[in-house]
């Protein structure tokens, strides 16, 4: 009598065989692979996670995935909050959780660059470089407890001076769908010293292709870092109205255009820092949005302005000496309510102020809307055009306010363009909300395509609907990427459901 087994138990039995140190996940401990700002959590948590220790497991696991035809979902440390957090978009994937391999295996204090696993936290990095008291600073997000390449893979932003960290790689190593393994660029040539010294080998650049992609698993990145500067300055200002934005965003982009040292330029509005400080219920009934009063009571209470503009400063002694006069010019002749200059030069002190030191106190702000209060991120890349800004801010402020809720917004200005982030801040105890959430985001998806405009970054839920508005003749961007899964993932083990 042939006894029929589960898929999935036969699979699991094969990665128990395996030659490599893999932990194996079941049953209820499966439940921390979940969204905890899901807007509809799921009922079933994933029904595995396998937990490898090495490049070669992760080859091998993928290898038996595919004799099986088993789905993986790969996460580094899976803290993408606000976009997912760990949780498969399929119920059926299991989970490939790649935080046990946090080893850094390269550091280069001369060329200032590292090459780590998945599982290397921004704050391991940062103790690191302090422990070994290197001159080399690291690009942190608001929220530093996730993964350097799960960061970078999906295009996240911090503080600078390299503030786009998908900019900073250099060179990674990538276990296809199809279980090859890959390195990318220089790290083509064996035994070669440049994989993390130049970016592109001989033939097209891939290090790319594994980004916000679903074609393989990387098992090791390379990240360009920063060698600490002579001087760095900070110069803030409150703007008090809301229509300023647009003048604001012009002056801005011009100082941005002519002045190196500044290496980055945001725009927040008063509630991102309010909401770090304080909870809505103090201000009012959680359900109406807040009124004109008692907008101004916060500010009031916090001393802020509408707008928060922050300019960063980076470089030699006198360019940024420099940038801060031209700085504090440019914003002065705006009208500010306050301005606020803080410098530091090497030569003096040790120790910068400006220097992030990544943690977890960016996600303090969940708790605006409660003990259950959860943000998922609407992110949009934009013109750098002032009237372009205030309109896209006007329509997002007032699509969350008519479903009660408040606008956490940051603009972060580039060359070219500006990435807005609004943090969308509810409570998921209330599934009116939530539902409320759900058609708003898919409302401004549908609405901002209109205008030609994309997310640059979306969470998983509305990933499709996202990608789906890139539709230039006939979806042809679409069917390339459906080639190129084809060819490198032809069994679809990775990334089910991650379209
Ligand atoms: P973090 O480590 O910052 O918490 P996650 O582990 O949650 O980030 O990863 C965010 C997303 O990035 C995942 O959902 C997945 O799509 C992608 N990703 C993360 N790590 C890898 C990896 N090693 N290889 C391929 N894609 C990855």
């Amino acid at each position: 009598l042939a006894v029929h087994r589960d898929p999935l138990d036969l699979f699991l039995a094969d990665v128990t065989e395996l030659p490599h140190d893999v932990e194996i996940v079941t049953g209820v401990a499966c439940a921390h692979y979940s969204d905890p700002f899901a807007l509809f959590p799921s009922e079933r948590p994933p029904p595995a996670a396998l937990r490898p220790r090495t490049a070669e497991g992760v080859q091998a696991i993928v290898v038996a995935a595919n004799l099986r035809r088993a789905s993986l979902w790969p996460i580094s440390r899976g803290e993408n909050l606000g976009y997912g957090g760990a949780a498969p978009a399929s119920p059926t994937s299991v989970v490939l959780d790649l935080s046990r391999m946090n080893r850094i295996l390269a550091l280069d204090e001369a060329d200032a660059f590292c090459l780590v696993e998945p599982g290397v936290s921004f704050t391991d990095l940062f103790e690191r470089l302090k422990r070994d008291q290197m001159r080399l600073w690291v690009s942190a997000p608001g929220y530093g407890l996730g993964s350097l390449v799960g960061n970078a893979l999906e295009r996240g932003i911090g503080t600078g001076p390299a503030v786009d960290h998908a900019s900073q790689v250099c060179g990674l190593e990538v276990v296809l769908g199809n279980g090859r393994m890959v390195r990318t660029g220089m790290g083509a040539l064996p035994g070669s010293g440049m994989w993390q010294r130049r970016a592109s080998g001989l033939g097209p650049r891939l290090d790319e292709l594994f980004m916000q992609s679903s074609f393989g698993v990387v098992t090791k990145m390379g990240l360009w870092l920063m060698p600490e500067p002579e001087a760095t300055a900070v110069v803030e200002a409150q703007f008090a109205s809301f229509a300023a934005l647009a003048g604001m965003v012009d002056c801005l982009a011009a100082l941005a255009r002519r002045n190196s040292a500044l290496v980055a330029v945001v725009v927040s509005s008063y509630l991102v820092a309010a909401a770090l400080l304080s909870r809505r219920s103090d201000w009012g009934s959680p359900r109406n949005p807040l009124n004109d009063a008692t907008e101004a009571r916060i500010r009031r209470e916090f001393n802020l302005g509408w707008w928060c503009v922050t300019l960063r400063y980076f470089g030699g002694d006198a360019s940024v000496d420099r940038g801060v006069t031209d700085g504090e010019s440019a914003m002065e002749a705006m009208s500010p309510i306050r301005v606020d200059v803080s410098r530091w030069q090497s030569a003096h002190s040790e120790g910068c102020p400006h220097r992030t030191t990544p943690g977890s106190a960016g996600l303090a702000n969940r708790l605006w809307c409660g003990e259950l209060g959860a943000h998922i991120d609407f992110s949009v890349a934009l013109p750098l055009a002032g009237p372009a800004v205030l309109r896209h801010a006007l329509r997002v402020r007032a699509a969350l306010s008519e479903i009660g809720l408040d606008y956490h917004s940051s603009f972060h200005l580039r060359e070219r363009h500006v990435l807005n982030v609004v943090q969308i801040l509810f409570d998921r105890s209330d599934p009116s909300v939530c539902a409320a959430v759900d058609r708003v985001f898919r409302w401004l998806i549908a609405e901002v395509a209109t205008e030609g405009l994309g997310l640059y970054r979306a969470p998983l839920r509305f990933r499709a609907e996202a990608v789906a508005q890139y539709s230039f003749a006939d979806h042809a961007l679409a069917d390339v990427h459906r080639s190129l899964k084809n060819a490198l993932d032809p069994n679809n083990v990775l990334f089910l459901g991650k379209d």
